[in-house]
This record gives C-alpha cells, structure tokens and sequence, in this order.
C-alpha cells in the first residue's frame, strides 16, 4: 500500500479513496488499489481479452498482440511513468489492466459495427462497456454485481464518455459535465495506451509485411531511431533492428511524458488531487512530441488501419457483428435461456452485453451456428 510520505501530493492514496459502491471492510494489508487490480485480474472479462483483437485477428499469428498483451504492455509503461511521478503505482496499474474490459471482437472495426447496430437503444461506447463490467456484468460476488471498485479506479476506466451517458452516470459522470480532469493515475493510464499501441503496431505492422521501414521513415519518430540504431549497428539486420528501434521509440515518449508532465505539475502549482481534477490536464506530451506522435497515428492510419488487407479483415469482422445482432434482436429465442433472460429485462443493451463479451473465435463461431449452411445441427 502506497503512503503519503512515499508518494507526490497530488497522489491518489489508499487511504483517501472516495470508496466503494457497497461499502466493504479494508482490503488490509492490501492497499485499496491493489485489492482492486487483483480483482481486475481474477475477472472472466480480463482472461477473454486474450482472445480479442487489437489490429490483427487472433488467429493471423501466435506473436501479435491480443488485448490482453496490450492491456499488460499499457500496465507496465504506466506503472514506469507513475513511480518516476511519485504517483500510486497500483492505481496506475488498476485502470491500465481494466481500460479494454469492454472491447467487443474484433477491435475497432467491432466497436463501430455494434454502436451503429444500437443506434436506436443509445449506442455503444467501448469505455462506457468496460465501466459496465466491472460494476455490472462480473457476477462473483454473494453480495453484489460487478467487482465493486474503488471511485479512483472507475474514474480512469471511463476515459471518455457522451454528455448523454455522462448524465445517467451521477457521481461519475459528473466530471463531464463540469470539464475536469480525473486523477493524474488515470491521466497517465490513458497516455500509458496510446505509447504503448501507437508502437506495437508499428512492431506488428512490420511483422506482418503491411508496412515496411522505408516507409516509417516518412515518420520523425521512427526515422531519428532508424538512423539512431543503424549508425550504431551497421551490421545489424532483420528483427532486431525493429526491437531496437521500438524500445527508443517507447522510451523517448516516456522520457519526454515524465519531464513535460512535471513541468506542467510545477506551473500548475498543484498540491492535491482535488486540485488535479480542477486544472486543466496536467499529463501530457511536449508540443513537438505530440506532432510526432501524431505523425506517426496518421502513417499507420493511411499504411496500417486501412490496408486492404486490414480492411477485408474489418469489413468480414463488422458484418459478422451485423449479423448476430440482427439475428438476436429479431429471434432473442436464438439465445440461451439465461440471454433470453437478459434480454427480457434489459432488451438490445443485453444482445449489446452479450456480443461485447465475445472473443473474436467465439463470435466467428456463433456466426457459422447460426449462419452456416454446410451443417444444419448447431
Ligand atoms: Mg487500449
């Protein structure tokens, strides 16, 4: 458990959380946060991220990431930047293992494909969805649903959210409404997911051919590392030229995050997480790494995101999405009788819940059960 005197004071402490929806006894001698990362942990949604795509579907390659590679890399980067921050690690942690809880199948492309399906019965947001999971859909608890989180903890899980949503959310919501910030722990979470899946996929990206170096070399971020490890290792060649390239890359945004970041903090004067919340964001990029990074979002966007490859994989992905909810919302008898249940109480949103839950080999699954010609028996 992290304390005071080890920690900044604009920290989010343990001992000071906002506490839980159903009040438990203390998590001694665990710290709060890490009563709630082990939660995290433990939850069914968290071991089915192994089998959710980040960019490529599970099935394409045993070295590509899943959401569960993911969510651990954004835990560790996070975990860097908040102990050289003096903030709680464990908070950092927390949030960056849960952020993805909510992803459907398939990655983004499963995303849209379910928010345009529930256009009608107040759409998806995947932030929104793992913010449902951990206070809702988790079912281990005798004495309640959901993993009952610490306020910190669901603060960060929910990093964006519509005005709409952010109304029906009460305290939670609240800081859309008002513009503030959450805790510096969930800020550099947040920051913590892009370094870390902006560079995986460029780690990925070249592993899989669809991208080359030539091309990432169009990118500053990449170049000046390029050029960096090839004066160095002139004979170098192959994967470990990627490697090497990648680890500057992580470790010059984590560098530049960590002294702009305390730069802001010493403007800013702040001396408490209240005041946190009320300044504008604190954790943040240089303006010229910034551009970099998002130099390098447009490359792999225009290269990566939107190869033909890619997108015959998103567009398979997003109709296989279409079709089951189509199917579900027309004959919910489809479902099993606890779905059926579900849907009884919660209509869409529960098809929503149940398709979101999917890994992406259980949906491709479901798809042929329910769409495949060659076998009649399910
Ligand atoms: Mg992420």
């Amino acid at each position: 458990m992290s304390t005071r005197s080890e920690l900044a004071p604009y920290a989010a402490l343990d001992a000071q959380t906002r506490g839980r929806v159903h009040p438990e006894p203390s998590a001694f001698p665990r710290g709060e946060f890490q009563r709630d990362r082990d939660r995290i942990v433990h939850s069914t949604a968290f071991r089915r991220l192994e089998y959710k795509t980040q960019v490529f579907v599970n099935h394409e390659g045993d070295h590509f990431r899943t959401r569960l590679t993911h969510s651990l890399e954004v835990a560790q980067i996070g975990r860097t930047i908040a102990r050289l921050l003096k903030l709680n690690e464990e908070l950092t942690e927390a949030v960056s293992l849960a952020h993805d809880l909510g992803h459907t199948p398939f990655g983004h492309a499963g995303q849209d494909a379910l928010n345009a399906c529930m256009k009608d019965h107040g759409g998806f947001e995947h932030n929104l969805q793992s913010l449902r999971v951990v206070d809702r859909l988790e079912q281990r608890y005798a004495e309640f649903d959901g993993l009952n989180l610490c306020y910190e903890t669901r603060e960060g899980i929910l990093k964006h959210c519509s005005l709409a949503n952010a109304r029906e959310l009460g305290d939670l919501g609240q800081r859309f409404l008002d513009k503030k910030q959450p805790s510096l722990e969930a800020q550099v979470a947040n920051l913590a997911d892009e370094i870390a899946y902006n560079n995986h996929d460029v780690d990925d990206g070249l592993r899989s051919g669809l991208i080359d170096e030539e091309g990432l070399r169009e990118t500053r971020l990449f170049s000046r590392h390029y050029d960096e490890v090839r004066a160095k290792y002139p004979e170098l060649n192959g994967r470990r030229v990627v490697h090497e390239i990648v680890r500057r890359m992580i470790n010059t945004l984590i560098l530049d995050l960590v002294a702009t970041t305390r730069a802001n903090l010493e403007q800013a004067g702040v001396r408490s997480l209240e005041e946190v919340r009320n300044a504008a964001p604190l954790a943040g990029f240089s303006a010229d790494m910034l551009e970099q990074q998002r130099e390098l979002k447009r490359y792999l966007r225009q290269h990566l995101y939107q190869h033909y490859k890619v997108m015959r994989m998103t567009s398979k992905a997003a109709r296989i999405i279409q079709s089951l909810f189509d199917a579900f919302i027309a004959e919910p008898r489809l479902l099993s009788p606890e779905h059926q249940e579900h849907v009884q109480r919660d209509g869409a949103r529960a098809i929503a819940d149940y398709i979101a839950g999917m890994t992406d080999r259980y949906a491709m699954r479901e798809y042929r059960r329910l769409f495949g010609i060659d076998e009649i028996t399910v």
